[in-house]
């Protein structure tokens, strides 16, 4: 069968940038389940339907017109209805949107079997919440990857600040606490470690230490 690599962990632990260059090195398909909740969050602000009304949220999961296409930089575009939203849902506004949404266990559930359509030959990585726990249960190499609140809040207000952004660190660190608080402590598919993850902390870590002790995983 077609091997799947788990990348879980809390927003801001690094799980893009290590799952991104794992999938590059070993030339497997990847899958950012995150977008497909940010786009379904931004589906309902174009279609003006309510966070709040789980019937129309999940009507808008389950028929989701999303599509994925990589850029000649390199950059993943992410389309609703063929409208690029790469940029939207990148915002603070489209993390609420989407973490919103992903506490509809209806909401998860249609999109279950969208992410079970990534896993193609040769392989896939998997960026999220609950790919070792839910989505890939079975895979044979689940990582959970997390970072201290206070660092994920640094990374954020850099990445930011880089992009000219104006940001209060107090209130990153604020909108961060919340949202692994919404996170961890949701009934359907809460934000915690498969049993068999191998966990890595990457607060005083920098991502080519992260990324090699993945590796050693991988080879092992
Ligand atoms: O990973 P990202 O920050 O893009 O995810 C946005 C939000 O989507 C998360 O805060 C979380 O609430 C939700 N999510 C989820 N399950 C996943 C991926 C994301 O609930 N597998």
């Amino acid at each position: 069968s077609t091997p799947v690599i788990t990348v879980d962990g809390p927003s801001g632990a690094g799980k893009g940038t290590i799952s991104h260059l794992l999938a590059e090195k070993l030339g497997w398909h990847f899958l950012d389940s995150g977008a497909l909740y940010r786009v379904t969050g931004q589906a309902c602000v174009i279609e003006g339907v309510s966070w709040e009304d789980h019937e129309a949220v999940t009507r808008i999961a389950r028929h989701l017109d999303v599509s994925f296409t990589t850029a000649d930089t390199g950059e993943i575009l992410v389309a609703y209805k063929g409208r690029d939203v790469s940029r939207a849902i990148r915002t603070e506004e489209g993390g609420r949107g989407a973490s919103t949404v992903a506490a509809i266990p209806a909401v998860r559930q249609a999109l279950l079997a969208r992410q079970r359509e990534f896993l193609q030959p040769p392989g896939l990585v998997a960026d999220g919440r609950d790919m070792g726990t839910v989505v890939f249960p079975d895979a044979p190499l689940k990582i959970f990857l997390t970072a201290s609140a206070e660092e994920r809040a640094r990374r954020r207000f850099d990445q930011l600040l880089a992009k000219g952004e104006s940001v209060s660190l107090p209130r990153l660190l604020e909108d961060i606490e919340e949202r692994d608080a919404r996170d961890s402590q949701r009934k359907v598919a809460p934000l915690l470690p498969a049993k068999d993850a191998v966990v890595i902390d990457s607060t005083a870590t920098p991502v080519a230490d992260v990324f090699a002790a993945v590796m050693r995983e991988v080879a092992a």
